[in-house]
């Protein structure tokens, strides 16, 4: 199909929000929390460290020595409670390296990471890893050109951008670009009332593909009995509308509220279509494949 060399390839290991949500009722979307995998031109890039990323790991265990970027979009529990049990992070031909921002109380993406390892959390601390970690801190704002080791041409460059996110304490949303074809991960944000995100726009502008946070529909957000204002989330109707104020090619829904079963989620499915076209409901074991065209393909895989 590709070369590793001008590949791009997104995957769901975790698409479901705020707690994992195992049970017959989530099965076909899935019920572990965010991680997406990106391989990008030979770059393998990670999104978040839900409980995703340990099925990502057992996958990466069959394979060999791996050398991987890990991205945060920040420390709430469903994006880092998979990273102790990361297999592949205990093993030492491995190779790591971690960004995520600092965090409002100044602390460091190593020592969020580290806490949550601490007792009376868990059994082993962060030192116990021993695979080559390097932890990195970002600014929102930041833009990253990653070199390409194996391929020595500056086509094959991929560039992070970043951009802060609403989304109480702060969020990381994540553009990756590479050979004219772009990703956008923005989940854990919350929309503005009456005007879309600049930030939001900037970043998934002409994207190829967004992810976005739709943890609600809007019905849910507004609801008297239970307000989500303010809580850091957004809906599918806004999803909507930023996905087509910014261009975008296809929209993902992504961040899946725990209350919402299969049947729900296929509910909405029907909905975001009828008003955003290829427009798809992010689930577990989902491939996304980006052409070198401009044109992404959706390439759904059967549920794990
Ligand atoms: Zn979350
Ligand atoms: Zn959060």
């Amino acid at each position: 199909m590709f070369s590793d060399s001008e590949a791009f390839v997104v995957k769901f290991w975790g698409v479901r929000g705020s707690i994992p949500s195992p049970g017959g009722e989530t099965i076909r979307y899935g019920g572990n929390t965010p991680c997406v995998e990106m391989q990008v031109c030979g770059e393998r890039l990670i999104f978040d460290a839900g409980t995703g990323i340990r099925c990502l790991g057992k996958q990466m265990m069959a394979e060999g020595p791996i050398s991987a970027r890990l991205f945060l979009s920040h420390y709430h529990w469903d994006h880092v409670q998979g990273f102790p049990f990361f297999e592949p992070a205990f093993t030492p031909e491995n190779q790591f390296e971690i960004y995520g921002a600092i965090a409002l109380d100044g602390s460091t993406v190593e020592q969020r990471l580290g806490l949550q390892m601490l007792h009376p959390n868990f059994p082993v601390s962060l030192q116990i890893m021993a695979s080559n970690l390097t932890f990195r801190d970002l600014v929102p704002g930041d833009r990253l050109s990653l070199g390409n080791s194996r391929y020595d041409s500056s086509n094959n460059r991929v560039l992070i951008e970043t951009a802060l996110l609403n989304h109480p304490g702060g969020a990381v949303g994540y553009r990756v670009s590479a050979q004219g074809r772009s990703v956008v991960y923005a989940t854990d944000t919350e929309h503005y009332p009456n005007r879309v995100d600049p930030n939001l726009l900037h970043l998934a502008r002409q994207a190829d593909v967004l992810i976005y946070d739709s943890t609600y529909t809007d019905d849910e957000y507004h609801s008297r009995r239970c307000s989500k204002v303010g809580w850091g989330h957004s809906t599918w109707q806004e999803a909507v509308k930023l996905a087509q104020a910014a261009g975008v090619k296809q929209l993902v829904i992504f961040h899946h509220d725990p209350a919402h079963n299969d049947d729900f989620l296929d509910n909405v499915a029907a909905a975001v279509q009828e008003r955003c076209m290829g427009a798809v409901m992010a689930r577990e074991g989902m491939e996304i494949v980006l052409q070198r065209s401009p044109i992404a393909v959706y390439s759904p895989v059967s549920p794990v």
